[in-house]
């Protein structure tokens, strides 16, 4: 890219969150506003209020479903002037309709990543880097520890524990969160293992993913009858506390998320098996997205911000965290 003209900041963090002045719009703001952009339908991303809502194509029945407002689309590569800036979104492979935002004025221009993952995922869109001055990344995994394995190979395992579990005649439940991993887990899983049953709240999130023409094998609720031994449950981790569970008969239990790679975790989780299966970008993911977008000043956010700003410091680029409401990391059930 060329040098980043010195101007005023294109984006600023407002009492409502990030915020464009120059194009009077909010991306993902924390609080109601005039009109909010949002990268994906995940609720810390999307929140009810808004007066107006943008969001990529793809992801307007799911952000109207979060938000309860009016969504307007628009394609991923599609250029639209607001103010005095343009903005676009891209896609960011994080989860169906999930988008990288581009704000461009007078030749400068600012990425915001959202939550992003450079793995394939048969669900959603590719993600794709876009070149920019200044990125604004998240950073959920931005440690060096974090490097996931291939996608196919974790498949590989839950295929087989689930194989197992069936010999066994006990139901294999794998929490993941309802939107986005769990359709994730579907579109990967050996379906002719046996019967796929959901919760509920997987379940509506399927039927969008449905009727946006992705391909998921054939699922039923649990609520709508007896659970066979052998059947493969997803379900959102809360409902592992809740007395649903008793609807499964003899089970074992599994969790689908990149927090699997901490020690630790999956027993303070309870389960009996851990996934290594995230959404969001690891380590060398983060390092590419970077390099490939050329940016001269990284601004980290949500996760180890710190950490992440003083590498890429130490890479002699720009970088400090952009403050955010929630600094802490994002609870398991929302990865
Ligand atoms: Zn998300």
């Amino acid at each position: 890219m060329s040098k980043r003209p010195s101007m005023a900041e294109l984006l600023t963090i407002s009492p409502a969150g990030l915020y464009c002045e120059a194009g009077d719009f909010h991306i993902d703001p924390w609080k109601p506003v005039a009109r909010a952009v949002i990268t994906h339908g995940h609720s810390d991303h999307a929140r009810p209020g808004s007066a107006a809502y943008l969001t990529a194509e793809r992801g307007v029945a799911i952000v109207e479903a979060r938000t309860g407002g009016a969504v307007e689309g628009i394609a991923y590569g599609e250029s639209q002037r607001m103010g005095n800036v343009t903005l676009s979104l891209h896609p960011a492979g994080h989860i169906l309709g999930s988008a990288v935002v581009r704000v461009e004025r007078d030749g400068e221009v600012w990425v915001v990543t959202g939550d992003y993952k450079a793995d394939p995922d048969p669900t959603c869109a590719q993600f794709e880097p876009v070149r920019c001055h200044t990125l604004i990344t998240e950073c959920t995994f931005g440690l060096p520890i974090y490097r996931w394995p291939d996608a196919s190979e974790v498949f590989a395992q839950m295929n087989a524990w689930w194989r197992a579990a069936a010999a066994e005649g006990k139901t294999a439940v794998v929490f993941s969160y309802a939107l986005g991993k769990a359709q994730r887990v579907l579109a990967g899983v050996d379906a002719s293992i046996g019967p796929i049953r959901t919760h509920g709240a997987v379940e509506a999130m399927n039927d969008r993913y449905r009727s946006a023409g992705v391909a998921l094998p054939p699922t039923s609720p649990v609520m709508s009858g007896r659970v066979e031994p052998g059947s493969l449950v997803i379900a959102p981790p809360s409902a592992g506390r809740s007395p649903w569970m008793r609807r499964l008969g003899d089970t074992t239990t599994a969790f689908a998320s990149g927090w699997m790679m901490v020690r630790g975790r999956r027993r303070q989780r309870s389960v009996d098996r851990g996934f290594v299966l995230s959404d969001h970008v690891d380590w060398p993911q983060l390092l590419d997205a970077v390099a490939e977008s050329g940016a001269e000043r990284v601004l980290p956010t949500h996760g180890n911000t710190e950490v992440v700003a003083r590498w890429f410091r130490e890479q002699g680029l720009e970088s400090q965290p952009l403050p955010t409401r929630f600094s802490a990391t994002p609870e398991d059930d929302e990865e």
